[in-house]
């Protein structure tokens, strides 16, 4: 789906902030990226509708695959995801032991069922995962647009949001959302990109998260912050987790979404080999996941 210049709207002042000093950074794909000198998010400057969105993650294939979910949710990859999981499981019970549970953008449900002892309840809005989550979890997964999820009448106790707000066209409304699903003091743990990591900057234009428009927001722990304050949110702490995957699909993320054939090529080589699947404990601080409450 090509969009016209003359047709396209763009954001003139910051969706996170609200200041107009943004900066040109560079074009990818047709789209424009730019940096707001106030809060520091990256974001692509287009206004991206949803009919454009549907197009883009009703394209099939592998190669064009948003966020390469094929890839990261093949058999053999679910143990690897469920590492990282129950990392963030230990985290969560220190602060909220029990309760009503939520997450956003649950897919097939596989951190929800990491998360026994909780109340789970999950929204996904692509139909073929979100139908495998209630094959388990019947009519507490969602299936559709967090904006249209009409939450049960108790509030939650917990709520996440893993690699989500990165594909959002406004992460302060999705914020603003979580807020008023929370119980007073209730947790919220966001997943997403971190910009500021060393990695990125080294990698600079060439990040593998900078992907539009499967992510339209590039975050750093400043603009994270200021998105969670706008919502009325208190930040407790970071955390950089380790994931855990297979050498094969270190070769996926490289190639962008299949964009860098030489590393698609060599994935494709790999994968399912005894050298795919070479076991890599992967911490460089791209991921930041970040826990706060809601404020009273
Ligand atoms: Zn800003």
């Amino acid at each position: 789906m090509i969009i016209s210049d003359k047709e396209r709207n763009y954001h003139q002042k910051c969706p996170i902030c609200k200041n107009y000093k943004l900066k040109y950074w560079f074009k990818l794909k047709g789209f424009t990226i730019v940096k707001c000198r106030e809060c520091g998010v990256s974001f692509v400057k287009d206004i991206v509708t949803q009919k454009e969105l549907d197009y883009h993650y009703g394209a099939d294939l592998e190669v064009v695959n948003p966020a390469g979910d094929s890839v990261y949710l093949k058999e053999q990859n679910i143990e690897n995801l469920k590492y990282f999981y129950r990392k963030l499981k230990s985290l969560i019970v220190k602060k909220v032991p029990k309760g009503k549970l939520l997450d956003v953008g649950c897919n097939a449900g596989l951190f929800l069922d990491v998360m026994d002892g909780f109340d789970r309840y999950g929204v996904e809005r692509s139909t073929a995962a979100g139908m495998v989550a209630k094959e388990k979890y019947g009519d507490k997964i969602f299936i559709g647009t967090f904006e249209d999820y009409k939450a049960p009448e108790v509030l939650f106790d917990c709520i996440s949001v893993q690699d989500v707000l990165d594909h959002m066209t406004n992460p302060v409304e999705v914020m603003n959302k979580c807020n008023k699903l929370l119980k007073s003091g209730g947790l919220l743990v966001v997943k997403v990109h971190d910009m500021s990591c060393l990695y990125a900057k080294f990698s600079g234009k060439k990040f593998y998260a900078l992907v539009p428009p499967s992510h339209l927001f590039f975050f750093n722990r400043t603009s994270l912050t200021k998105t969670l304050e706008k919502a009325s949110f208190k930040v407790l702490f970071f955390k950089h987790l380790a994931h855990r995957l297979f050498l094969s699909t270190v070769f996926f993320r490289l190639s962008r979404e299949g964009e860098r054939k030489t590393f698609y090529k060599l994935y494709r080589a790999l994968e399912g080999t005894f050298i795919g699947k070479i076991m890599i404990y992967k911490n460089l601080h791209d991921l930041i996941t970040v826990f706060a409450v809601k404020k009273h």
